[in-house]
């Protein structure tokens, strides 16, 4: 089994949802892990800032700006009446969700819960897009088996057990859908890896089911020899070691979490880095 994670960009288009359903179609068996669409984890944080100001006439007006987005997507994405209705539910669910946070208290749990509403988005609504194409698939729900412990480092043993038992109770799966970054605490409630822990959550679940291979899509054509955003004409790598991966992206490297090479490193589990713009470029392998 192979786990492959797609970033904001790679799920933040209509087009770019389109494609991504291509992707996972091909090859074996598979769980897909996705962030949110790009900007909603973005536009999330806004909110929680309003909330914790209590300006929350300002985070009601962002709510109900991001709801417009989503009813957007959704009217381009599917073309059934009966798929675009519960994506219709779906949408109303969660911006009604995030919209009861203006009428009540807000701390910081109410933060982590406000954030993972972009990944349960993201997902529910990919996999109601396989539906619609007839493609055989199941969520994955992340925050029934990605665990952080006391000391906030992933709970290794019970992301295992956990994971594993949801994927022997739907035999018969070839494309599974899970969530990027989020995750519970050591006391149940939803928290998460920090920004760009989506990797982090690829990885974790490549260790826990033993993985083939990691494979990271983004919007760049593998690990570059220079970060793209400050320096011109920078390349590819074709091969990096755990060690080379885990210090490029330590220091800054966006492209992945920080944390995301060690549990790979530490099981041996190939690392591959590819792009959703052009697909058939190498990558880079780590
Ligand atoms: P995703 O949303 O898919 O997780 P990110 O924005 O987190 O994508 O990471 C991809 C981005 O990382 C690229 O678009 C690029 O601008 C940036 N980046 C920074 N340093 C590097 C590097 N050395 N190689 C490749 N990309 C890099
Ligand atoms: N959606 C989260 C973020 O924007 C996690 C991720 O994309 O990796 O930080
Ligand atoms: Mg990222």
């Amino acid at each position: 089994m192979k786990v492959l994670k797609f970033g904001g960009t790679s799920v933040g288009s209509v087009q770019r949802i389109k494609e991504v359903a291509e992707l996972v179609q091909q090859g074996g068996s598979k769980i897909v892990v996705l962030s949110a669409m790009s900007g909603t984890t973005n536009s999330l944080v806004e909110i929680a800032n309003y909330l914790f100001e209590k300006k929350n006439d300002l985070a009601a007006d962002l709510v109900e700006g991001l709801r417009a987005k989503y009813h957007k997507t959704i009217n381009e994405l599917y073309k059934q009446d009966e798929i675009l209705e519960r994506a219709k539910e779906l949408i109303r669910s969660h911006f009604d969700y995030l919209l009861a946070f203006t009428q009540d208290s807000f701390t910081i749990h109410e933060e982590k819960a406000v954030l993972a509403q972009g990944e349960l988005l993201s997902t529910a609504l990919f996999q109601l897009y396989l539906e619609e194409l007839n493609v055989k698939s199941a969520l994955l729900p992340a925050l029934k088996f990605m665990r952080i412990d006391k000391d906030l480092e992933p709970d290794y043993f019970y992301i295992k057990e956990n994971l594993n038992r949801l994927l022997e109770e739907q035999k018969g799966i070839d494309i599974f859908i899970s969530q990027g970054f989020i995750c519970r605490n050591v006391y149940g409630e939803i928290d998460n890896l920090k920004r760009g822990g989506s990797d982090y959550s690829a990885s974790l679940i490549g260790v826990a089911i033993k993985a083939e291979e990691v494979q990271i899509w983004t919007d760049i054509d593998g690990m570059h020899n220079n970060d793209p955003r400050i320096v011109d004409q920078t390349s590819p790598i074709q091969q990096l070691s755990f060690d080379e991966a885990a210090e490029l992206a330590y220091f800054g490297a966006k492209i992945l979490h920080p944390s995301s090479i060690l549990p790979a490193k530490k099981a041996n589990i190939p690392v591959r880095l590819k792009s959703t713009i052009s697909p058939k470029a190498e990558g880079t392998l780590i």
